[in-house]
């Protein structure tokens, strides 16, 4: 990929974007090299990961590391490490990719990331080149299994909470003591990153490996789903870990847990597009062969209401993913953080993940609650066949729902999302300030909403255009009335969260859609049905908001601002719904 001009995370919410040169926006650019690491992934899934599911949920852990080991061959454990410690050194669009394949396997893919994204990758950023020598490469390989023990029974959302205490020792060793909950991969890993308080206050990861005297593991977890993954407690009783394994700084175990968790939301995010992918083209299948009053159940308009909802979603997080992908691999090629130039360099990785951390909690969101939208109407389809274990929409449903809790909840990651934005704002690295200054002047004049020009998709690009304006104005409004104590305001986060996912979402659809070459029609009319209906449920949220936050002449100039902005104009979303679901019936597949 060609150098790129640097591009800060968050500026969408302040002016209109254009594709960056250089830079990979839609998954229609992946390179021909992306496509081959997707199509071996994929027949990874295929031959050896799905027929082995049923002996993954009896708890086969044997066969468990036998499939990270078959990963690790296949260099899919290594697209994110340099080839000096075992790894192949891709982009981040590459994992991306290899995520999709991975998670049509969701309890595969909770061992493979929890592998990845939750050990590879701190060891990756925070390691020492002792550490990597001894740790990295195993790992990579697949010969050793990884897990990550940051939460506990009291400390969950509030990690760093955490009881687990790390004691030092005269020989500068430490003995770690306290009980770690809902570890992956708990039941057979080698290797964990431990988190515990050095004297019971500096927050600290530690390597510990299982053999390690007085580490041991719990039973599993009996859960809603993800049966074939391992989920056990991790016990530390005077676990001793010698000094060299301080992974970070004493003290900086939060840049780790933090650091990690941004990259993991954005893989959980291909996991759960990769999963809707295949989900998709399961419901079409089920509903062309399964016929009612003498019809296919796929030519009823409800059942294509649902099959092109499911496709308009998908369509949608796939198009943030892609284009936060491209931008973090933009961003590694000419580091925000000019000490750093490899791009590979734990510091060029850390630099870049934590820029595009906004969106990064966006994709984990949307992505999840996609995903559960997707299985329900799965389930939906199948309708009683949908409720039982013959078919594979009930395991999936199942399997879906803990995506909304794990890696931070999704209340967490809504509160994080405006949080982060106003963080930046009032450190001068966004300016979000002045563009919602600019906005209070201009709430008065006629003019405020865009002209709508006269070409293909112009309507949804004033569409997107208004909703940056109503995300600043509910925003710009909320920081102005509560100042500090808008942290205190959790509903109003969280409808700003929501308003500003809409508008991420509306604009990479927008840019996908307009870059969308030969034969646009499918892409033009997913394009327009979510921004139409993305449109509508940031005003209904804004009104919320704004009524909340102001009141008397102040609310009612806003939301006649609001009005005049969001004008939408009227558009025959069942007939353009109609034309995705037929393309998926005929194709029994996700059709971009
Ligand atoms: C299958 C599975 C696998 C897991 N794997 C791992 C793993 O490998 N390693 C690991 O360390 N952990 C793992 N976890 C733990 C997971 O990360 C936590 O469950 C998650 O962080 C939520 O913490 P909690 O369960 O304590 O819920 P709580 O934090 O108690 O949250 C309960 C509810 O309160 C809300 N809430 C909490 N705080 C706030 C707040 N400040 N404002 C508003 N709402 C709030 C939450 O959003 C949630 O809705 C796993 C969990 C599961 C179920």
């Amino acid at each position: 990929m060609s150098m790129t001009s640097t591009v800060r995370g968050g500026s969408w919410l302040i002016e209109e974007q254009v594709p960056v040169p250089g830079a990979l926006l839609t998954r229609e650019a992946i390179t021909e090299e992306h496509r081959l690491i997707g199509q071996m992934a994929d027949e990874f899934v295929t031959t050896e990961v799905l027929p082995a599911l049923e002996r993954l949920e009896q708890k086969d852990w044997a066969l468990a590391r036998q499939l990270v080991r078959r990963a690790g061959e296949l260099g899919l454990l290594g697209t994110d490490v340099a080839e000096a410690h075992g790894g192949v050194a891709l982009d981040k669009v590459s994992s991306v990719i290899v995520g999709e394949s991975i998670g049509r396997s969701a309890s595969f893919a909770a061992t493979f990331g929890a592998q990845t994204g939750l050990v590879i990758t701190p060891l990756t950023c925070f390691g020492t080149d002792a550490q990597k020598a001894t740790y990295l490469a195993r790992l990579v390989s697949g010969e050793a299994t990884g897990a990550y023990a940051l939460s506990e029974s009291g400390s969950g959302s509030d990690a760093l909470g955490a009881r687990a205490r790390a004691t030092r020792l005269p020989d500068g060793s430490f003995a770690l003591n306290g009980e770690k909950m809902w570890i992956t991969n708990g039941g057979f890993a080698d290797i964990f990153i431990v988190f515990a308080k050095v004297d019971g206050e500096q927050f600290t990861a530690f390597i510990v490996e299982r053999g390690f005297p007085g580490v041991s593991t719990g039973h599993e977890e009996h859960k809603m789903g993800l049966h074939g993954s391992s989920t056990t407690p991790l016990i530390l009783q005077d676990a001793r870990v010698p000094a060299a394994n301080v992974l970070g700084e004493i003290g900086s175990g939060h840049k780790v847990a933090f650091n990690v968790l941004n990259y993991g939301r954005l893989k959980l995010a291909a996991m759960s597009s990769g999963g809707a992918r295949a989900i998709v083209a399961e419901a079409a299948a089920y509903a062309v062969q399964r016929k009612q009053f003498g019809r296919s159940i796929g030519s009823f308009g409800a059942i294509k209401h649902k099959l092109a909802e499911m496709t308009i979603r998908q369509f949608a997080v796939e198009s943030m993913l892609y284009r936060t992908a491209g931008l973090i691999d933009g961003a590694m090629q000419e580091p925000l953080n000019p000490g750093a130039n490899a791009p590979h360099d734990g510091a060029a990785v850390l630099a870049a993940l934590e820029e595009f951390a906004i969106e990064a909690s966006i994709l984990k969101v949307a992505g999840s609650e996609m995903l559960d939208f997707v299985v329900d109407e799965n389930v939906q389809i199948h309708g009683g066949n949908g409720f039982v274990r013959d078919y594979p929409a009930e395991r999936h449903y199942r399997d879906a729902r803990v995506n909304r809790i794990f890696e931070g909840t999704n209340e967490i990651n809504r509160l994080l999302i405006p949080g982060m934005l106003i963080r930046r704002a009032l450190k001068g690295t966004l300016p979000l300030i002045a563009a919602a200054r600019k906005l209070q002047d201009d709430i008065l004049s006629p003019s405020l909403a865009d002209p709508v020009a006269d070409t293909a998709l112009a309507p949804e690009r004033a569409a997107v255009s208004a909703m940056r304006k109503v995300s600043l104005m509910v925003l710009g409004t909320a920081m102005q009335t509560y100042g500090e104590k808008l942290t205190d305001e959790q509903e109003i986060l969280t409808l700003s969260a929501d308003i500003i996912i809409d508008l991420f979402a509306a604009e990479s659809v927008l840019l996908r859609a307009a870059a969308a070459g030969a034969r646009p029609e499918l892409y033009h009319a997913a394009a327009r049905v979510f921004i139409h209906d993305a449109a509508e449920r940031v005003e209904t949220a804004a009104r919320t908001a704004l009524g909340a936050i102001a009141e008397g002449d102040t609310l009612r100039t806003l939301l006649a601002a609001l009005r005049r902005l969001l004008k939408v104009q009227p558009v025959n979303t069942v007939a353009l719904r109609r034309v995705i679901a037929d393309a998926v019936i005929e194709r029994k597949a996700y059709v971009f």
